[in-house]
Order: C-alpha cells, then sequence, then structure tokens
C-alpha cells in the first residue's frame, strides 16, 4: 500500500492585515519529504496519527509537505501554489497511490481561491479521479459542499480548545483504513446554516457546543454512522460561505447520513442566540475584576487574539488595565519586534522609555495602530524557543523570535518578535514568570488558553478591547456572504 501524507493549515482571518507569505509559514513550521515525519511523528496532530496508522498498515508513505501559519490575513498567491504544488506534484509523480490523508483546517482563504480546501482537493481529483481521500479539518473550518464532493471521509476536532486534534486524526483514520480494505463504504451528508456563530461562544466546556458536541458523539454510536462532526466555522472571513456547518460520514446508507444530520443542524438552529457573545463596557469590566478576590485571574483581550488573525499589538485593554491600577499582571505577549530590538540593545536591567504595541493599522475595523508610551525596566531577554508541554499542540516546539519581559507600572509584558496565542504556559514559564502566583494574567486569547491555563484559572474576565478578532459584528463587513446570516440578519431564516 502506497500513500500520501499531508498538512496545510491556516486560518484566514480576511479582516486581519497581517500578511501571510511563505515566511510565515516558515517561522512556525513548514517541514518537507523525510522533515515531515521527525517533525510531528509523537505529537498532538491529526498527521502523527496518520503517520502512525500508515506505518501500523506497513504502508509506503510519500510526505511532501507539512506547513502551518498562525492565523493571519489572506494566504498570498506564491505561497498557496507552493504548499498545494508539493502535494500535486507528489500525487503526479510519485503515484500511483492507495490512498491521501490530509491534515488541514478549513478556514484557509487564498488570494486564487477563497475556499483553499476545496481547491487543493478539486485538484487532487482531477489528477487522480478515483484516489480515495481521508481530510481532518479544525472544528473552525467554514465546509463547503465542494471540500466534501472531493473527498472520502472527514473529520473534525471536538474539542476547543483543541486537545483532541490526535484523537480526531485516528478516529478518521481507522474508518479511511477500513474503507481501503472494503469493510465499510463511506458516504457523506452535508448541511450549512445561516449562523455565524462566535469564536467565544463555541468553547466545548460550555452550552451550546458541549451539547452540540457531544451529540456528535451520541451520532457515531448509532449503527452505520462512522463519523459526525459539526464546525463552528470561522466569523471572521468574508466570504461566499460562511458559517456553522455538519457533516456525516455514514456506511453505505446515504439517509442515515443525512438524517443524523439533521438533527445536528436543528439542535444548532434552535440555539442560535447562545452561539453569540453578549458584550460588556471594557471599563466596567475591568473595574470588575479589581473586586475579586480569589487569584489569579485571567483577563482576556478577546478582540486582539492571535491565534484567530489578531495583531497582538492593539493596546486598548492593557491601557485601561493600567488606568484603572491593576498591579501584579503577567501580559501575555504584545507583538513588536522593534521594541524587543530596543530592549536587546540596552540590555537586562536596563531602564528605558518605550512606544510599545500599536504597530499596526486595522482599516478594515477603521482602527489606527496607537503606541502606548510606558517607561520601565528590562527584565529578561530570551530567543523565544521553547516546547509545549500542556496538553494543546503537545510536544510541538515554538518560536516566538527574540523576546523580552518588560516591567512597567506594575505589570510584566511579554514582548515577541513573532505572533503567538497564548494557550500554554511556556509563553509565560520560558521567560521565568509563574502564572501560579501572578494576581492577573492578561492573554491575548479567546478559549484555547483554556488548555494551558485552566490549573491556574480562579476566576475570568471578558475584556471587550479594539481589534480584529472582535466579537462585535457590526464592525465588520460580510459583502461576500452568498445569503442573509444571523445574527447580522436577525431575519435569517433556515431552511429558507
Ligand atoms: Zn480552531
Amino acid at each position: 500500500m502506497r500513500l500520501l501524507l499531508a498538512m496545510m493549515k491556516h486560518e484566514t482571518n480576511t479582516f486581519s492585515p497581517v500578511v501571510t507569505d511563505l515566511k510565515r509559514f516558515r517561522a512556525w513550521g513548514l517541514h518537507e519529504d523525510a522533515a515531515v515525519v521527525t517533525a510531528y511523528r509523537g505529537t498532538n496532530h491529526p498527521l502523527a496519527a496518520f503517520i502512525d496508522s500508515a506505518e501500523a498498515a506497513h504502508a509506503d508513505i510519500v510526505t511532501p509537505v507539512a506547513a502551518e501559519a498562525m492565523p493571519s490575513g489572506l494566504v498570498q498567491k506564491e505561497a498557496y501554489d507552493y504548499l498545494c504544488g508539493r502535494i500535486l506534484s507528489a500525487l503526479r509523480d510519485q503515484g500511483p497511490f492507495d490512498g491521501a490523508m490530509l491534515d488541514l483546517h478549513g478556514a484557509m482563504v487564498a488570494e486564487p481561491d477563497w475556499d483553499a480546501e476545496g481547491g487543493l482537493l478539486e485538484a487532487m481529483r482531477q489528477i487522480a479521479p478515483d484516489l480515495p481521500i481521508a481530510v481532518t479539518f479544525d472544528m473552525h473550518g467554514n465546509i463547503t459542499e465542494r471540500v466534501v464532493r472531493n473527498c472520502t471521509v472527514l473529520n473534525c476536532y471536538k474539542s476547543y480548545p483543541h486537545t483532541d486534534m490526535y484523537v480526531t486524526g485516528k478516529a478518521c483514520a481507522d474508518v479511511f483504513m477500513r474503507a481501503l480494505r472494503g469493510e465499510v463504504k463511506p458516504v457523506m451528508s452535508y448541511g450549512a446554516l445561516p449562523l455565524l456563530a462566535q469564536t467565544l461562544r463555541m468553547g466545548t466546556a460550555d452550552f451550546p457546543m458541549r451539547e452540540m458536541q457531544q451529540r456528535t458523539r451520541d451520532e457515531e454510536n448509532r449503527p452505520d454512522i462512522l463519523l459526525a462532526s459539526v464546525f463552528g466555522g470561522f466569523p471572521m472571513a468574508d466570504i461566499p460561505q460562511v458559517g456553522l456547518s455538519a457533516i456525516v460520514v455514514a456506511d453505505a446508507h446515504q439517509a442515515n447520513a443525512e438524517a443524523a444530520r439533521d438533527r445536528l443542524l436543528d439542535f444548532a438552529w434552535q440555539h442560535r442566540a447562545d452561539f453569540i457573545y453578549q458584550h460588556e463596557p471594557l471599563a466596567q469590566a475591568v473595574a470588575r475584576a479589581k473586586t475579586i478576590t480569589e487569584q489569579p485571574i485571567v483577563l482576556l483581550d478577546h478582540a486582539d487574539n492571535v491565534g484567530s488573525g489578531g495583531t497582538s499589538d492593539s493596546m486598548v485593554v492593557i491601557r485601561e488595565v493600567i488606568a484603572q491600577g491593576l498591579t501584579d499582571v503577567a501580559v501575555g505577549a504584545v507583538w513588536d519586534p522593534e521594541a524587543v530590538q530596543l530592549m536587546m540593545k540596552a540590555g537586562v536591567g536596563a531602564t528605558l522609555t518605550l512606544d510599545l504595541g500599536g504597530k499596526s493599522d486595522m482599516p478594515s475595523i477603521g482602527a489606527k495602530g496607537e503606541p502606548l508610551r510606558l517607561t520601565g525596566r528590562v527584565r529578561r531577554l530570551s530567543d523565544g524557543e521553547w516546547t509545549v508541554r500542556g496538553p494543546m499542540y503537545t510536544g510541538t516546539h515554538v518560536t516566538t523570535g527574540p523576546t523580552a519581559v518588560f516591567e512597567s507600572e506594575g505589570l510584566s509584558i511579554v514582548v515577541t518578535s513573532l505572533h503567538h496565542e497564548p494557550w500554554d504556559a511556556g509563553i509565560f514559564t520560558s521567560v521565568g514568570i509563574d502564572p501560579a502566583h501572578c494576581r492577573y494574567l492578561l492573554l491575548k486569547s479567546r478559549i484555547h488558553y483554556r488548555a494551558g491555563f485552566s490549573p491556574y484559572e480562579k476566576a475570568r474576565v471578558t475584556l471587550d478591547g479594539v481589534g480584529v478578532t472582535t466579537s462585535d459584528n457590526s464592525l465588520l463587513s460580510y459583502r461576500s456572504s452568498n445569503r442573509p446570516l444571523y445574527p447580522v440578519h436577525p431575519e435569517a431564516k433556515w431552511p429558507d
């Protein structure tokens, strides 16, 4: 048996000003050929499960590329063509293959094709029309009918934070191997709601996504249902097909797949209002945080969440926290390579005044970058290299580039040269900050931080700042959508 395994992942925030080029993929991880297996074997990724399953089946494997970039703006043509080109040329030149297993995201938007994953799968089927293809996706994928039409089996994460990446890959690979052996005959159903669910309301510890994902497990326990997926979707994308969808893989009987899909979509639509975040004025929320007695208290700067394409240099929340006199605050993290260079030049212990952050303009929401002038001390300098020990991306090597800790106004601010969402305590422990002994942990994150910080979190306050991952839909324009979307259009109907 000969199998093609590959990974191509990016969550594209079309409102983000951060450019997604090949350099950005290389900064987080772009591996080719044998280096793919070295980089991903034993990690908590679907690709690691694909490698294990292929090896257990004594298959020859070809691994042309494994690439991921931190979420950001539109993927440039050169990057998309290069990554797809690696996969397509392997398919053309190193086959014939008995199958392909792909670890994709589902919310990649590329310059040449807004449905980037659909484009890749379609191109693969143009080369090899009968090729069985298994795909795993992130729960935040905006999945199209074109994707479903061009693969054989499909599965997505059931947990957010995504601590079940390997498990998702393993379940998908198991069904796929059974299909290759002729033991099952997968058929798929697909359906999408006109529902722009918000990421802040998709955590699987909370209703309604907890219940929603339990229902996918219940479906998988029915006879003849092989895999059931509910995608919350990724709302930070102005594309024709955005929002919540469900896909069910059944054995042989299309009607079973469709019935299961409808049960899942009915539940989601019935609870559509619960997928929408309720706002609280920033000053009021910060004042509330001051009154909480237990600690550490997690403060979420969710409108500038790097893991959804935030610039990580919006200073609005930090400014308010300082204005209200909160102290003993660890901040993870502000992106500002220039400030890091100034601190490196000054050295540990030096006192200096910085115009910190605010380097990115955000034209999509009409916001200008506004640095915050702070005087403080350089507490620590680091190369920003560490390995994830927590439950999400376990074993993955992280680089935040040259990194510094700046102490000012009672805050210890981690300042990085590369974007990174703080979903693991390593963002602090790698620079000598013990999160257990801070009063406040101010994180530019929404839900993923729960993976690494749940053991520390005694209380949480969600802060509405300014940034391109805002949950305020009125700030964003959805011009490209092919239908009215709830809640932007409260009158949106389903079925229509
Ligand atoms: Zn995700």
